[in-house]
């Protein structure tokens, strides 16, 4: 029951690509004010740090920002942001630990699924709910959407739509600017309810104030109880059995032969200090042909990373695992950092800086994982 014709989708203010040199994002992080994100960050337009694509490729870490955010302001002003900082290390100390096991329901299955595949309309940005079709639109053309955005999107996806949550993670994992494997695919999980408690929904109600808007008469315009046992909406039963993804992946195959040793980073370490101390090493950017092609990524996110690639005059190689072990074994001397994605890969592992440290003790949520790291 649309009271008003579908109309264009427009593009929500998403911030200038900023992609200069590391000096411009440490600019951006001492320019932070905790204060201000405490309050607003839920809202479209609240102070949030989109910050999310330079620690997403390792430019820059959660110590770095939670250690420059702490020396310009008291701690207490800072507990949201570090809270949210957390919750990132907390998906990556979960996927550490279980490593490809966070690609399939984790502690259930999904409950009511009744379909794999993405409804047309969310694919389309034609829901009719206004702001979510703005926020759908804008991550296919910028690469940007909100944490409250994505939020509703998967909520009405699968526990609306009653869709499996992997399918669209990946077409969502495709469009942003910041996909990052374990904080996508147990955020997806966490709202379809397998990596947590309940399942998450969202109403017309909620979605207008967090957005400032006032759209009213849509099929999401009810209460929760209703929109708890509601059927699928018949906007979004049409379904697409294979959303293209297509991408273009830039870079060399892997040399037969390469003297000394190699300082291996993969997609998710571009930071421009790493290894500093190591002026002899080549530096390397290896692309694992296959993850690429498991996840793959969408034009603008590889112009950031060429961006990245070439601020650090990096040789990008692109090929399999066998390649890198080929070499290993005549004589090429690999020290990269670690990572769960690459945990495969050859060489010696340098540890990755984390802000918080690893719990002593059990977690299986998130507020378990808090209290003992904060
Ligand atoms: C369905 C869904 C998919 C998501 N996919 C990704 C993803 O692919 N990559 C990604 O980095 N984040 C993802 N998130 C988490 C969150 O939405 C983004 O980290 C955040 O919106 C990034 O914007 P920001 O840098 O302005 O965040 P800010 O609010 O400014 O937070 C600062 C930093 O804290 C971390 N952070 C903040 N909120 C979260 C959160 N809820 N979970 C994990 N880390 C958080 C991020 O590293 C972020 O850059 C997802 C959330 C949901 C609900």
């Amino acid at each position: 029951m649309l009271a008003k014709p579908l109309t264009e989708p427009r593009l929500i203010p998403a911030p200038e690509p900023f992609w200069g040199a590391l000096e411009d994002v440490l600019t951006r992080i001492d320019g932070i004010d905790p204060r201000r994100y405490d309050k607003t960050r839920n809202y479209l337009d609240g102070a949030v740090t989109w910050l999310s694509p330079y620690i997403t490729h390792g430019v820059i870490n959660t110590r770095t920002v939670a250690e420059r955010v702490l020396d310009r302001h008291p701690a207490k002003s800072c507990y949201r942001l570090l809270y949210e900082l957390a919750w990132r290390e907390y998906f990556h100390r979960i996927w550490q630990e279980n490593e490809s096991a966070i690609f399939d329901d984790f502690y259930h299955s999904q409950a009511g699924v009744g379909s794999d595949e993405l409804p047309l309309a969310i694919v389309n940005a034609r829901t009719g709910i206004r702001v979510l079709d703005d926020g759908i639109h804008t991550v296919q053309q910028t690469g940007w959407m909100h944490n409250h955005m994505r939020m509703w999107v998967a909520g009405i996806t699968c526990n609306t739509a009653h869709t499996h949550w992997k399918t669209p993670a990946r077409w969502l994992y495709y469009h942003l600017l910041d996909g990052d494997l374990a904080s996508n695919t147990l955020s997806w999980q966490w709202i379809a309810g397998t990596f947590s408690h309940k399942q998450y929904i969202a109403n017309q109600d909620n979605i207008n104030k967090y957005s400032r808007s006032k759209q009213h008469d849509t099929w999401l315009d009810v209460d929760y109880d209703t929109l708890a046992v509601m059927a699928t909406p018949d906007v979004l039963k049409e379904r697409v059995a294979s959303v293209e993804l297509p991408q273009s992946i830039p870079g060399e195959s892997v040399p037969s032969h390469v003297d000394g040793k190699v300082a291996l980073r993969s997609l998710w370490n571009l930071n421009p200090e790493w290894l500093s101390s190591d002026p002899d090493a080549k530096q390397v950017l290896f692309i694992e042909k296959q993850q690429v092609e498991d996840w793959p990524m969408a034009p603008h996110r590889w112009a950031f990373i060429q961006h990245w690639v070439d601020q650090l005059q990096l040789e990008v190689w692109v090929g399999s695992v066998a390649e890198l072990e080929q070499l290993q074994s005549t004589g090429t001397d690999f020290v990269r950092e670690e990572y769960p994605a690459c945990s495969h890969w050859p060489g010696k592992v340098l540890d990755r800086p984390f802000h918080f440290g690893v719990p002593d003790g059990a977690y299986r949520s998130f507020s378990q994982f808090w209290k003992q790291v904060k």
